[in-house]
């Protein structure tokens, strides 16, 4: 088998109204001289970013065409070394050549009629629990913007009434006026921050009582002293673990609130390959990783992440946001991890227009995923999507 062409397939995006950003799935499609193919998203579909993959793409693309789609750690090693980007790292380099090596190991479960889970050693996890992911943006099929702590207790019993028996929320993203990420949340907080912040937390628990665990993200927007105050405040609330408590590229910050606050510590979306997360694993600054199927590295570098993670008990959670492409192949390689924690479900994935894009809709039932059994990660974009999507070419 010859890879004879790859499209690029940037999906036509639902309202951005909706997000208050663009949502711009970007799928690669890898086809081939038997007629097969395979489908692969790039990580993170926010805002334009996507015009910046799609001319990476471009060059990556053409170094697969007239290989043997089967040999996936060979083209992994070759999109590494052989071009200028990817040995200096970074979202939009490895967000492509991820998606490439999802598509390739997708293609090879649909040659060998085996869904790619079964091509990573079987399963270890049946059922895979779920969290309802980013409450603070609401939970349903619209999005919103929650500011009192009373909203907060709400939307969380709508989540654990759907069956979640855990939940994740950013109690300082939103600031007292319903205003996205526009509190200053370096140097110090001041106390009506942290006031209202800390309500916001306790009025989950108290909404949902202590059996539903609250995992508590700050997408780095908080630094190392204002994520201490914080986290110290939160330690009463038994929260599960504390995600991007500042940015990832400065280990030794996240390592320093690792030893203040006793929640454990989690980071991954903004790291790639094992050597992204190498200080962070050899370190024991995390409790648990959080690399992105779609911008870690795919399949190929994810499992090795995950392996690494393991000979430090340090648990997995796959970073996901995306379409339901990203979805299905997260749950691929969740079935096969021992580590294995949890698996994010994120608001995005309810959205109508979201899940419209693809032709399955795998849902959680009482908050937990079955593994899909079709050959490679059993999904793909509608003939729809294709047809409304903007296609590059590359032969
Ligand atoms: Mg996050």
């Amino acid at each position: 088998m010859k890879i004879t062409t790859v499209d690029i397939v940037q999906v036509e995006s639902p309202d951005p109204g909706d997000y208050g950003i663009p949502w711009n799935p970007t799928v690669i499609r890898i086809n081939t001289d038997e007629g097969l193919y395979g489908v692969g998203e790039i990580g993170l579909p926010m805002g334009h970013a996507r015009h910046g993959q799609v001319g990476l793409a471009r060059d990556y693309a053409s170094l697969l065409i007239g290989m043997d789609p089967s040999q996936i750690t060979a083209i992994w090693e070759k999109l590494y070394r052989r071009t200028f980007w990817a040995l200096g790292g970074g979202m939009l380099t490895f967000g492509v050549i991820s998606a490439i090596d999802i598509a390739l190991w997708d293609l090879k479960g649909k040659a060998l009629g085996v869904p790619v889970y079964q091509l990573l050693g079987g399963k270890t996890n049946n059922q895979l629990r779920a969290y309802a992911s980013q409450i603070q943006f609401g939970w349903g099929p619209e999005m919103g913007n929650l500011v009192h702590p009373d909203e907060y207790a709400d939307i969380a019993k709508v989540a654990v009434a759907e069956g979640f028996d855990c939940l994740k929320v950013n109690p300082i993203g939103f600031d007292s006026e319903g205003r996205w990420m526009t509190w200053n949340a370096h140097g110090f907080l001041t106390n009506k921050q942290l006031t209202l912040t800390v309500e916001r937390i306790a009025s989950i628990r108290s909404a949902v009582g202590e059996d539903v665990d609250i995992i508590v993200e700050l997408h780095a927007h908080t630094d190392a002293n204002t994520a201490v105050q914080l986290g110290r405040e939160l330690e009463e609330f038994r929260i599960l673990y504390y995600e991007e408590a500042t940015g990832p590229l400065n280990w030794k910050a996240m390592r320093k609130i690792a030893k203040k606050v006793n929640i454990p510590i989690a980071t991954g979306e903004r790291l790639f390959t094992r050597f992204g997360f190498r200080p962070y694993i050899e370190n024991q600054i995390v409790d648990i990783v959080q690399p992105d199927l779609g911008s870690c590295g795919g399949f190929t570098e994810t499992r090795k992440v995950c392996e690494m993670a393991s000979t430090y008990d340090i648990g997995v959670q796959l970073h996901l946001i995306g379409s339901p492409l990203s979805t299905a192949a997260a749950l691929q390689m969740e079935a096969v991890l021992p580590n294995f924690v949890i698996h994010e479900h994120n608001n995005t994935s309810l959205l109508p227009e979201n899940i419209a894009l693809c032709t399955y809709d795998y849902q959680p039932v009482d908050g937990k995923f079955s593994v899909p059994e079709l050959p490679g990660i059993g999904q793909d974009l509608t003939e729809e999507a294709y047809r409304r999507a903007d296609i590059v070419t590359v032969s």
